[in-house]
């Protein structure tokens, strides 16, 4: 048994007194292109960490529901509530709750205790993996007939409805919906997937995962600004979502635009679209080192158009690169957070090294790297 999952069933004896019924997991991620997107009703192409967050579980009576992590082992204990009333971390479990009751299921009342690995507030989606634990527990503890596919939405409304971040699709559905060596390539409008193969040890290739353990700055507010410009320029283009914008349209779509924050948001959407399409594609033909360029074409957009990194992602992507990386990029919402170098395998160490060395330099807080293989999506253990 891997240390979270003891962890997570210590857990639940030491704040119940009790065995679980069962044991539940549901990864973080890195999403290997494809930024923003999601929320553009776009592409996003993400892989599941095998770092993971682990539910254990069992039911209970009284109509209520108790949740305690190891992190914070006092149980908080709720009704069904509305948006609001449950606050801080248990928020994320309330708001599953909440959303499966909205949704018309007859959510089971049950005990919770949560292990997990997944870095915290690292942009590598530990609220997800918290959310789909807890989803998936549910579901299998009240028999829910909700399928795979329509789990992800319910995760998300619980993120952006009652814990108030407006995420888009992305970390749900990669948590839930990732498969062990493969990448998931997601249609963020229609929610249609294909499960890419992703055996990067085959090729004698790793993806190097940097947590550049930056400071997250202004996330949520910026995040939010993010989305509204977004949404802002596809009202302003007659278009029900920036992803309706091909890349051959986006010259005719800028002149459109009268506001220059606008016009570079809407480069950023609709040429990453194109990438993870054109990544897509490569992997599709095992071209896997080819996408190195689009990985740090995405970087530079996100840098010069979303404006949405950091000096220290910034500067772990450069010594990547100097390093010999094929592609690097930062990971997730921005703003800190984690950055991945695609990287022959046996170049994963001193590339780490050489970013290592970099953030010294710069008198950074060193950061912490290791190589990243596509794990399992979420489910009963
Ligand atoms: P990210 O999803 O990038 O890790 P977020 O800010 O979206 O960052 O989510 C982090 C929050 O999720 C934490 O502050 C905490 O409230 C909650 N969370 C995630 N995992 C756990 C856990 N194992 N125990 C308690 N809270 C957790
Ligand atoms: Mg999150």
């Amino acid at each position: 048994m891997s240390d979270v999952v003891a962890t997570a069933q210590a857990a639940f004896q030491d704040a119940y007194g009790s065995e679980p019924a069962g044991l539940w997991a549901a990864p973080g991620r890195v999403n290997l292109i494809g930024e923003h997107t999601d929320y553009n009703d776009g592409f996003v192409l993400p892989f599941a960490l095998p770092q993971r967050t682990v539910a254990a579980a069992a039911p209970a009576t009284g109509g209520q529901w108790s949740v305690c992590s190891t992190l914070v082992p006092e149980p908080v204990t709720f009704g069904i509530t509305e948006p609001g009333e449950v606050t801080g971390w248990g928020a994320y479990v309330a708001g599953v709750v909440w959303a499966l009751h909205d949704a018309g299921f007859d959510v089971p009342p049950a005990r919770i205790a949560i292990a997990s690995d997944v870095p915290l507030g690292s942009g590598l989606s530990s609220s997800a993996a918290l959310e789909s634990a807890v989803l998936t527990a549910l579901a299998d503890l009240g028999g829910l007939d909700l399928p795979v596919e329509k789990r992800p939405a319910l995760a998300q409304r619980a993120e952006n409805l009652y814990v108030g971040a407006p995420t888009g699709i992305l970390d749900q559905s990669a948590s839930i919906r990732c498969q062990r060596g493969r990448a998931l390539f997601l249609d963020c409008r229609t929610y249609q997937v294909e499960q890419i193969p992703f055996d990067l040890a085959a090729e004698g290739l790793a993806i190097l995962v940097i947590n550049s353990n930056a400071p997250h700055q202004h996330v949520d507010g910026e995040y939010g600004a993010r989305r509204k410009s977004c949404e802002a320029a596809a009202a302003a283009l007659g278009v029900a979502a920036l992803r309706d914008v091909g890349v051959d349209e986006l010259p005719a779509a800028l002149e459109r635009l009268d506001d220059d924050v606008m016009r570079k948001r809407t480069r950023h959407i609709v040429t990453e679209n194109q990438r993870v399409l054109d990544t897509v594609t490569l992997l599709r033909s095992g071209r896997t080192r080819e996408i190195g360029p689009l990985l740090t074409a995405s970087h530079t957009s996100m840098r010069d158009d979303f404006e949405i990194t950091v000096a220290q992602v910034d500067v772990a992507v450069q010594a990547a690169l100097a390093a010999g990386a094929y592609g690097a990029r930062m990971t997730g919402g921005g703003f800190g957070g984690c950055v991945l170098a695609l990287v022959d395998a046996d170049r994963a160490e001193a590339t780490a090294a050489a970013v290592a060395e970099a953030y010294a330099e710069h008198s950074f807080t060193a950061p912490t790297s290791w190589v990243a293989v596509a794990g399992p999506g979420a489910t009963r253990l």
